[in-house]
């Protein structure tokens, strides 16, 4: 059965943001902890898949908590209060930023930024310009995709959203303004104040408090809060995409707090659920909430504020606290840090690490001059870059690591332990050899 399955899947089913030809999926049959099984062998999730299984598999709460749903209501129209829809409410006001009171459930990151942009517009109208960074991704569709800086965006242009404008990202080891922090004073987060006051009709800026796909891009620290300060000077509101951060990725229930920020808007998904049932989340302020007493909330979809889904979201903020998953997340990512900076000592194609708890990247460059081994470009015209062949090799090897042209992701489960670390370290540390034997120096 096997190959039949493998085969009736990738000739009658989409393999996403590839050319198909190229598309050779493995088959994943069961998972365990850190560790799922493709084609029969054990593989280290050292990414959880796209950043979003942070319970890491076979959770027996959260499994039982959507079991108990599905026996109990599968499902109701969103116009009907329910239950369930009551205890994913209270748990979430007890985790989200307090100005934040009043949510939007949706099934996927892409939508709950969809939501976000309609609601800044609707609350900011006559307003409607929404800024975004170049290197980010809000989603898929053609609003978040419209928001997404990165090559993704450029397959679907012309036909993305009106009305959204780039600024620049605080990538301070490839800096847009090849300025260096902090004599920069900033000039990435400043030159927002003047791109608002010159565009006119800004209704919002949405940011990924710290990028995620687009290689784990962490700002300086004085980011957030003047970026604060300037959307609020200006009477424009902040929209933060923690779709990735949240979920204490970065040892906290979302990145904001890292920086004690307070968004207007917050969007979160992947790990509201630990991805074991889709979830979407538009979290709104008191403020805006307010706004649509009086006026049509003009949104909503059949699968919104789904039961099956909801029942998820307390389980996993119960799971959090019995765990103290937080304070985990801060121990384990410390020493991930050092473990990755380690590396970095020992291999010259290592041009950078970064991250925060257990949300890293490996940065790599084939020279002293920083050349990344790819680019936005490459990904582009499907070209296969040399990081996308370390991360099949170390696939082979039995380690996940999702990855960018030139960066892998390092985001493995919160529950992972030293000992799984070290594993994933070891295997890094003798694949990345094939990286080092192509760096010119
Ligand atoms: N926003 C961010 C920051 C993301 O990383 C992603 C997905 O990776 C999305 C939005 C889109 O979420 P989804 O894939 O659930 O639609």
């Amino acid at each position: 059965m096997d190959e039949d399955l493998v085969k009736l899947v990738k000739e009658h089913t989409f393999g996403t943001w590839k050319v198909q030809k190229t598309w050779n999926p493995l088959n994943v049959d069961k998972a365990e902890g850190v560790y799922f099984y493709a084609n029969g062998k054990k593989i280290l999730d050292f990414s959880s898949q796209l950043v979003n299984v942070n319970l890491g598999y076979g959770n027996k709460e959260v499994i039982k908590s959507i079991e108990d749903q599905l026996e109990n209501l599968q499902y109701i129209s969103p116009a009907f209060a329910t239950e369930v829809r009551a205890r994913a409410v209270k748990s979430l006001l007890e985790v989200m930023p307090s100005n934040l009171t009043k949510f939007f459930f949706s099934t996927s990151g892409t939508e709950a930024n969809e939501a976000a942009i309609k609601i800044a517009r609707f609350y900011k109208s006559p307003s409607y310009k929404i800024l975004s960074r170049y290197r980010s991704y809000h989603g898929s569709t053609l609003g978040s995709l419209a928001l997404t800086g990165d090559y993704r965006r450029w397959y679907a242009e012309p036909n993305v959203a009106p009305g959204v404008v780039k600024i620049p990202e605080p990538y301070c080891y490839r800096c847009p303004f090849k300025l260096k922090y902090p004599e920069c004073n900033l000039a990435c987060v400043n030159y927002v104040d003047y791109v608002i006051k010159n565009e006119g009709n800004v209704a919002g800026v949405i940011v990924e408090p710290i990028t995620g796909t687009n290689g784990v891009i962490v700002p300086p620290k004085e980011y957030l809060p003047t970026l604060r300060k300037i959307t609020r000077e200006n009477d424009v509101l902040l929209i933060t995409d923690e779709v990735m951060t949240g979920w204490g990725r970065v040892g906290e229930w979302f990145a904001v707090n890292l920086w004690g920020v307070q968004p207007d808007i917050l969007t979160t998904a992947k790990g509201a659920s630990a991805s074991y049932v889709p979830i979407g989340i538009t979290a709104v302020s008191k403020e805006i909430a307010d706004f649509f007493e009086d006026k049509m909330f003009a949104h909503g979809h059949t699968f919104e504020a789904h039961p099956v889904s909801l029942s998820a979201i307390p389980a996993v903020i119960e799971e959090y606290k019995r765990m103290n998953l937080l304070a985990h997340v801060k121990a384990m990512g410390s020493y991930l840090g050092e473990r990755l900076k380690e590396l970095k000592e020992r291999h010259k194609s290592i041009g950078d690490v970064r991250g925060v708890g257990l949300f890293w990247a490996i940065e790599f460059v084939k020279d002293e001059k920083q050349t990344p081994f790819g680019t936005y470009e490459d990904k582009y015209e499907g070209r296969v870059t040399e990081v996308d062949i370390l991360a099949k090799k170390l696939l082979d090897e039995g380690v996940y690591v999702f990855n960018g042209p030139s960066w892998l992701v390092i985001s493995p489960p919160l529950i992972i332990k030293k000992e799984e670390i070290d594993e994933g370290i070891e295997k890094l540390d003798e694949k990345i050899k094939y990286l080092d034997e192509k760096f010119s120096s």
